[in-house]
């Protein structure tokens, strides 16, 4: 099968779509290092989605170990 010379979607738009999900974020969030958290967060504002940074950074802080580093 050949891939299509034209994607008809944006994958990551999808993709951060997907993580807009409170369930999923109060499920993994507290699961990622700060560091990678911040990661995540950084990735989510590039992408003009704040709104998901903000929510996992809300479930991540709920049992982070040092809230400072955020
Ligand atoms: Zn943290």
């Amino acid at each position: 099968m050949f891939a299509p010379d034209v994607l008809f979607y944006d994958p990551t738009a999808l993709y951060i779509d997907m993580l807009n999900a409170p369930a999923m974020a109060a499920e993994f969030a507290w699961r990622y290092a700060c560091f990678e958290l911040n990661l995540f967060i950084g990735w989510a504002e590039d992408q003009g989605r704040p709104d998901v940074a903000q929510l996992w950074k809300h479930h991540h802080l709920q049992d982070c170990d040092d809230p400072r580093l955020h």
